[in-house]
């Protein structure tokens, strides 16, 4: 059996026809769509309810409030039964037409099938640098690169048990299939433009997603302060002497070598402690988060 898990939030102009839709290309297929309501205030949970009494092979979940597209991807595989997921959005961006290649890939023995945009579709000058500026910084600091991905995928069982597993709380979907391993290949797909509605992301939720995609794969921000500290002991130890020479030489005022030599070893002293609590503190939020040391994906049987 396949799953397909989709999250909407305010969604009613065009779910209805979009779930009719992807039901198309799925109905060859032993499959179960599962919709998740991220808190809609519109009649996105009615259309679902409606869609689900026309065809059980759907179901629904409704978040009591919206929380965001990643905690809606998790709740939805968290439910799912099949053999193999795939994750799309509800807004037919993520074309269904390539859900046969999809399952062709799947059934080659890749257990995680990446859909990779060709173009950006349409996309306006800002959307287009602020993704381009998103996906270089996350691949400095994290050494993923993601750019041109988004979340439609197709995810073996396998994986998805794996995510399961995964106890954190905050969420970056992509990264975390990137993080698990396993069989992976890509295939391109063109993007459409989104039909009747705008993007359902504005500047400040984005931006919170940047900052999780950023800091939960990546303690580089911590690390920051002692490469800080190592750079102010170097420029410290050039001006330190610079002064002790005009003290000596009695170009300096009386005092100021001593206010001066004050300053430069207090600043080096609190930078290299803050520094040191940094990387504790990357260590205990490695370890906060809980995630497996390693993942196995085979074994052979166990000898007699
Ligand atoms: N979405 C969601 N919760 C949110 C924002 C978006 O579940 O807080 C869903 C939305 O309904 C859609 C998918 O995530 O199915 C992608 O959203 P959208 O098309 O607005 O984003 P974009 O195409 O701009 O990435
Ligand atoms: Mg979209």
């Amino acid at each position: 059996m396949f799953s397909v898990v989709i999250p909407a939030y305010n969604e009613e102009k065009c779910l209805y026809e979009h779930i009719k839709e992807i039901c198309k290309y799925m109905n060859k297929y032993d499959y179960e769509l599962i919709l998740v309501d991220d808190g809609s205030k519109d009649k996105t949970w009615e259309i679902i309810s409606q869609l689900h009494e026309e065809n059980s092979s759907i179901r629904g979940i409704r978040f009591s409030r919206n929380f965001g597209k990643e905690y809606a991807l998790c709740a939805g595989v968290a439910e799912v039964k099949g053999d193999a997921v795939i994750i799309m959005d509800s807004d037919l961006q993520h074309p269904p037409e390539y859900i046969d290649s999809m399952i062709e890939k799947w059934k080659e023995g890749y257990q995680i099938v990446d859909c990779i945009k060709e173009v950006r579709g349409k996309e306006s000058l800002k959307n287009r640098i602020s993704a381009n500026l998103f996906y270089g910084i996350l691949h400095k600091f994290t050494g993923y690169n993601l750019k041109n991905g988004g979340d439609f995928k197709l995810l073996d069982k396998k994986v998805v048990d794996e995510i399961n597993n995964l106890k954190e709380s905050q969420v970056f979907f992509r990264g975390l299939v990137e993080w698990v391993g396993f069989r992976k290949c890509q295939i391109s797909y063109q993007m459409k433009e989104r039909e009747g509605d705008t993007s359902k992301f504005n500047m400040k939720s984005l931006f919170k997603l940047a900052m999780t995609a950023i800091t939960s794969f990546s303690s580089s921000l911590l690390y920051l302060t002692i490469l800080l500290a190592i750079i102010f002991l170097v420029l410290a130890i050039v001006l330190g002497i610079q002064t002790i020479v005009n003290k000596i030489i009695g170009h300096a005022l009386t005092g100021f070598t001593t206010v001066i030599l004050l300053q430069l070893l207090i600043g080096a002293c609190v930078l290299g402690c803050l520094g040191i609590i940094g990387i504790y503190i990357a260590k205990i939020y490695d370890e906060v988060k809980g995630r497996p040391r390693y993942i196995i994906s085979e074994k052979t049987p166990l000898g007699k």
